[in-house]
């Protein structure tokens, strides 16, 4: 009698092919569980990968390789498997993505794996003793450390040079340690009545899943009901995990937690190196790290006793992954929460419209917190009327804005356009500066001066003369942050101009930085792209200007005015805490369009819910699932074939597949973009007919000559 065939197993390896592979255990070994993290042979390469579940019964033991290792048995649990694998289905994305959704950078790579060394750092006796007085930075490290152990991101978020702790390391003046878990408590401000209501909703549900929609005016203090919360669920020794957009504010936000939850905040992000992630990540496994706090890839964290998600502007499109598994971190978090059976909290002073759906069809629970904290009032608004008037600033603005700095306020300028100015345009002949490789305008930069492609990257010299007619009156049309900045230090003498926007906020602190300026600052002038409008704490601001909003208003996108609804109402926002009164003006050449109106009449959620019933009747998003079928090529007619047939291979009664049609910006980077839109009467019919069809589209022979991909509840179009 033969020997029985050990179980070979299907494993996830990180290539971008619509399968899995199978393989069986090393000789002499039992077949590792799901989710255990194995070594294999792949082609000439070995490769990691996570064990997804039995191979097809059918396959021929004799054919099949075997692994060279199993790295570690079980490593992720069944509950992270099963949210994965349902991502898997739901977004369609190639198996082995599952491996980077799952395992940081540390894990990825066919290495031993270390237990991540000590991210806290101590005073050594020497260093206690050392004499510094000739060495103030080595000095203020000690200071800072006096206290005792502190993580070592703590010190270089309070501006202390990675290379100075390394010296310090190297001379055994400080040491590494665990930095201490427990530290002491702050009291935090009574909560007001919806405050109370609203926590009150949370720990009503604390053992079990409810999803709360937390819609709170700016200034209404969401983020205390989200602490007082954390603290009950962590004295009943849960977990928390909170999910916060990709901008860099996590130090602000990390200190104001740790300093009321009297716990270590472990945080999860691309700005921290892999050995960071992985410590964060080990210490959430092991269920040390009681607090997380992360951007959109911490939704995968493994918890070992899980008791509150937290969305912290829970509109951020950040949460929205637009590469590789396009997945929704705020559906994966919700999903999570209900497979763990905790409350989930999403908040933001702008709810998208898909939670708003999700609480009128009676999936979440809606809690308003309508009053400022402090009672301070909602700003003043007015529209300036831009028709006729070619200045970017308008003569009421520049007023208003002395004003308010003369009264000792600061003043927060939006554009959401970055560089000197969109477009460069000859006077003579009405050239435009276009860029070759994209359907799109150069925007023209002043320090240095270049031409730069804000969709591909390229970039050439800003020319003399124009290229068409040698004419050399080249001028700019319209005016980007840069050129805001630079007409408003030269009318504003003597009072300081700050500009955040991409061009000049590059380093991983500056943003963080620029805000403590402000905050703790005089009057000044802000003047700064979207980045402005994340919810920051800015008490001196008293006056917030809108420019240019006119595009959103004609957009072919129809999230266009959802967004745009956010961003002025994030921006009018930061005008006016406390006692001061705030006044918001917004500058537009279209004063009588309905959006605006409504804007201006509504508060945002009456705002949203008119715009939820027009999706309503147009059947699009959140009131009708929609996927979109993307590709790309160099050829424009290789993209076209390929969404042909896909189109032809989805189509099915009930199933609705619209196109080819050129994406709004048609041509990018040199390739040209076409799409399908698919759409039917409901969500799991969608979901199931592309689960069949989408994994085969690959064999189309079109689909070599095209880019492509599937982007369920796209958020770009
Ligand atoms: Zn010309
Ligand atoms: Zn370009």
């Amino acid at each position: 009698m033969a020997a029985r065939e050990p179980a070979a197993v299907s494993v996830a390896i990180p290539a971008p092919l619509w399968r899995r592979f199978d393989y069986l255990p090393p000789p002499g070994e039992p077949a590792p569980p799901a989710g255990s993290r194995v070594l294999v042979p792949f082609g000439r390469r070995k490769l990691i990968g996570l064990v997804w579940g039995k191979a097809d019964a059918d396959l021929e033991h004799s054919r099949l390789k075997s692994m060279e290792q199993v790295l570690d048995v079980g490593l992720i649990d069944d509950h992270l498997h099963a949210v994965v694998e349902w991502a898997r289905t739901y977004y369609q994305f190639p198996p082995g993505e599952a491996v980077n959704l799952l395992l940081p950078g540390a894990l990825r790579r066919a290495q031993p794996f270390r237990a991540p060394s000590p991210t806290g750092l101590a005073l050594t006796e020497t260093g206690h003793k050392a004499d510094f007085s000739r060495a103030p930075a080595r000095d203020q490290v000690r200071s800072l450390l006096q206290s005792g152990p502190t993580p070592r991101q703590a010190l270089v978020d309070q501006g202390v040079r990675p290379g100075l702790l390394a010296t310090m390391m190297k001379l055994q003046f400080i040491e590494a340690v665990d930095p201490p878990e427990h530290r002491p408590v702050q009291q935090g401000p009574a909560l007001n009545e919806e405050q109370r209501t609203a926590l009150a909703a949370v720990l009503r549900a604390r053992h079990g899943f409810v999803a709360l929609l937390l819609a709170g005016v700016t200034g209404s203090g969401k983020t205390e009901v989200y602490l007082q919360a954390a603290r009950r669920l962590l004295s009943r020794q849960r977990q928390i995990l909170i999910l916060i957009p990709e901008i860099g504010l996590t130090a602000q936000l990390v200190r104001r937690i740790e300093a009321r939850l009297g716990r270590r905040a472990w945080t999860y992000h691309s700005g921290l190196s892999e050995g960071e992630r992985l410590a964060c990540w080990h210490a959430a496994r092991e269920g040390r790290a009681e607090v997380i706090v992360g951007t959109r890839s911490a939704v995968f964290m493994p918890l070992r006793r899980p008791g509150l998600i937290v969305i912290d502007e829970e509109h951020d499109a950040s949460f929205k992954q637009q590469e590789g598994a396009r997945y929704q971190g705020r559906d994966i978090a919700v999903l999570r929460a209900r497979m763990l059976d905790v409350p989930v909290l999403l908040g933001s002073a702008t709810p998208s419209l898909e939670s708003l759906n999700n609480v009128d069809q009676g999936r979440y629970q809606l809690l308003k917190l309508t009053q400022r904290a402090g009672g301070a009032r909602q700003p003043r608004w007015q529209v300036l009327d831009q028709r006729g008037q070619s200045e970017a600033l308008d003569a009421r603005a520049i007023t208003a804005i002395e004003r308010h700095l003369k009264a000792g306020g600061q003043v927060l300028v939006y554009r959401n356009r970055r560089g000197y100015a969109p477009v460069l345009m000859c006077d003579s002949c009405g050239w435009q500066a276009d860029c070759h490789r994209c359907d799109a305008h150069m925007t023209w930069h002043q320090h240095p001066s270049r031409l730069q492609c804000h969709h591909c990257g390229a970039s050439r010299p800003q020319p003399r003369r124009c290229p068409e007619c040698g004419s050399p009156r080249l001028s700019a049309l319209g005016a980007g942050t840069e050129q805001l900045e630079e007409t408003l230090a030269r009318r504003f003498d003597g009072f300081p101009v700050f500009r955040a926007d991409r061009d000049v906020m590059t380093g991983r602190h500056d943003f963080d930085e620029l805000l403590d300026r402000v905050r703790s600052g005089g009057p000044c002038i802000l003047v700064g792209t979207q980045m402005l409008a994340k919810g920051h704490h800015l008490p001196g601001v008293t006056l917030a200007v809108v420019l240019d909003v006119d595009q959103a208003l004609f957009s072919g996108d129809f999230r266009a005015p959802e967004r745009l609804g956010q961003a002025v109402y994030q921006v009018a926002g930061r005008a006016g805490r406390g006692d001061l009164q705030g006044e918001f003006l917004l500058q537009t050449r279209n004063p009588e369009h309905p959006l605006l109106s409504e804007l201006l009449r509504a508060d945002y959620l009456q705002f949203a819910d008119r715009l939820l019933k027009e999706r309503h009747q147009t059947r699009l998003p959140p009131a009708g699932p929609l996927a979109l079928l993307r590709a790309e090529s160099h050829r424009p007619g290789d993209a076209e074939t390929f969404l042909r047939e896909a189109a032809l291979a989805i189509r099915a009664p009930g199933i609705e597949a619209i196109g080819p049609i050129p994406a709004i910006m048609s041509r990018r980077a040199g390739y040209w973009r076409f799409q399908c839109w698919l759409q039917a009467d409901g969500r799991a019919r969608l979901v199931n007919r592309l689960a069949d069809v989408v994994p085969t589209l690959a064999n189309l022979p079109s689909a070599r000559r095209a880019r492509w991909h599937l982007d369920m509840d796209p958020i770009e179009l």
